[in-house]
């Protein structure tokens, strides 16, 4: 008789500060934008706060509009999302560790908060897209992380539905951890060590790691049916 192994678990990933790192704060493209459009380096606070209010190609309107660029919002909204794609890379190990968890059957998807175009831009520059099977986007989804229905969404990308058995990883603990939680997921916290204690008003992780690497580990460990990947089995 021919019996199917259980399918392996589910790994839903945090992007920003799990898989990826950004350089520079989030005003660091401001200079490049005034040097890029001829405005003045005093302009790069007033360009950001604009930004801030509407973080979108009608945000970028409006900033052309104020400075009498002769650009689209949509082409300045293009530009920035290339330039923060840009200045993204891979946490080190990162590739070689999805890659390992994938050779060894884990579904991959990306659940981040953020915008759509930026969140994609970024997995694309890094080479990561391919290495996950689905990415989920807060602005997209219409829902934000601790929001259950987000990680729900994620594992219907992945043609699956969740179990106690899955887990998510991350670096947030308002909104990887406690939405782990309200799931019913098992958590990694991507933490510097020695670890901090979680915030009192955060739940506890199932582990916590110092790195995407040794998450992925941990996950490998604890999953050792999932070592040599999906497989059948004749007693
Ligand atoms: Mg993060």
């Amino acid at each position: 008789m021919v019996t199917h192994s259980p399918p392996p678990p589910l790994l839903l990933v945090d992007l920003d500060h799990t898989l990826v790192e950004r350089e520079g704060g989030p005003d660091a493209w401001t200079p490049t934008f005034c040097t890029t459009h001829g405005l003045p380096a005093e302009a790069a606070p007033t360009v950001f706060t604009l930004f801030r209010a509407d973080r979108s190609p009608a945000g970028f309107a409006r900033i052309a509009a104020h400075y009498g660029l002769p650009h689209t919002g949509a082409d300045l909204w293009e530009e920035h999302v290339a330039h923060e794609a840009a200045r993204t890379h891979p946490l080190p190990g990162v590739p070689e560790a999805l890659a390992a968890l994938r050779a060894a059957g884990w579904p991959i998807a990306v659940v981040t908060n953020g915008c759509t175009d930026i969140q994609r831009a970024k997995l694309t520059r890094t080479g990561l897209l391919p290495a996950v099977d689905a990415v989920v986007v807060s602005e997209e989804a219409g829902t934000r992380k601790p929001d259950p229905a987000i990680f729900h969404l994620a594992a219907a990308r992945l043609g699956r539905t969740l179990t106690p058995a899955d887990w998510m990883v991350g670096n947030n603990p308002a909104t990887d951890l406690r939405g782990a939680h309200a799931t019913g997921l098992r958590s990694i916290w991507i933490t510097p060590t020695p670890t901090p204690p979680p915030p009192p008003t955060h739940p506890t992780p199932t582990h916590t790691a110092p790195d995407t690497p040794t998450a992925a580990a941990l996950l490998l460990d604890t999953h050792p049916e999932t070592q040599s990947g999906p497989r059948l089995t004749s007693p």
